[in-house]
């Protein structure tokens, strides 16, 4: 048992602590450059959920002073008219960051929609261009959450050179990208899926551990080593309210560090999404 209790990382402290360095760079261009970063959001269909997470990030754009452009397409929409729509953008210079939210009705090939984004403008970073930049450690945009993810990492001075770090989860929009960001810091990397034999015993070798999987619970005690940094991506929803894929009362008497859920990697996601908008605006000035 770990001497004391670990740190609770405090996700909405750092998130707040980037929109406000977002704010301020925002304020830099447009005083340098007259230019005033802005995204648009891309809203198919009726779905409850999905209709909350925009009208958040839109909010979040407006607190940092980034212009936010809203679309709605009907849930029936076709391929083509929602290609069109995003090709437009595309070419639309008041708009820097262009994000589709997911899931797209069934329909609709998500695929096929993000890779006619511009890469410099996908601030999903779900662009294959965006995914071979990261891998080849290439400047690009990176994928919100996994970059939220490092951020609470350094805020908890979580050393990352020479670390093991074991990611559980391989999915394109948090795993994968953040085993790159991970050996892009000099940790040495294990992935872990549903197919790893004993993940206990590979999660106890973590200096580092990142759970990404959509499992309650699945990361108890028994699969943290004593002083481990904990970082919880899970995000479930359960008749108990919303909790974690990390037993967070267990893991806390082990751990060095942990972030909590709610309130530990969600808020960095906005955060990240304003930071990565400002990032593409600089980008289209490059480009001019
Ligand atoms: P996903 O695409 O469903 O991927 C889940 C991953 O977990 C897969 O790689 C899967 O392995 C692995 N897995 C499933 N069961 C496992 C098990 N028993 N042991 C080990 N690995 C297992 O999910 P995602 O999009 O990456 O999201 C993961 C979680 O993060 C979800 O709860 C999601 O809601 C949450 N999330 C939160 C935020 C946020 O802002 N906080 C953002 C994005 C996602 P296989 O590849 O072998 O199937």
């Amino acid at each position: 048992m770990a001497a004391s209790e670990a740190t609770v990382i405090d996700g909405k402290g750092v998130a707040a602590g980037v929109r406000e360095r977002v704010a301020g760079e925002v304020a830099e261009l447009v005083a340098e450059h007259g230019v005033k970063p802005g995204l648009a959001t891309v809203l198919v269909g009726d779905d409850p959920a999905s209709a909350i997470y925009v009208r958040r990030k839109r909010e979040a754009c407006g607190e940092a002073g980034i212009e936010s452009f809203h679309h709605e397409p009907p849930a029936d929409v076709s391929e083509d008219e929602l290609g069109a729509l995003l090709t437009r953008l595309n070419t639309d210079e008041a708009v820097h960051g262009i994000l589709l939210q997911l899931p797209v009705p069934r329909h609709i090939d998500a695929d096929a929609m993000t890779l006619t984004i511009d890469p410099d403008k996908d601030v999903d970073g779900l662009h294959p261009v965006n995914a071979g930049r990261l891998m080849q450690g290439r400047d690009g945009m990176v994928p919100c959450t996994p970059a939220g993810v490092i951020e609470l990492l350094d805020a908890s001075d979580t050393e990352l050179a020479g670390a093991h770090a074991v990611v559980i989860g391989r999915s394109n929009l948090v795993g994968k990208p953040l085993v790159q960001l991970l050996l892009a810091r000099n940790a040495t990397v294990t992935t872990c899926h549903s197919r790893t034999r004993d993940l206990a015993a590979v999660c106890r070798q973590a200096d580092v551990l990142v759970a990404a999987v959509g499992t309650p619970g699945l990361v108890g005690a028994d699969m943290v080593r004593e002083g481990a940094t904990v970082i919880d991506v899970g995000t479930n929803r359960t008749d108990a309210g919303l909790v974690g894929d990390v037993d967070f009362e267990a893991v806390r008497q082990r751990a060095r560090a942990v972030t909590p859920v709610p309130g530990g990697v969600g808020p960095m996601t906005i955060a990240m999404l304003l930071a990565n908008t400002v990032e593409a605006a600089r980008r289209q000035l490059k480009r001019q």
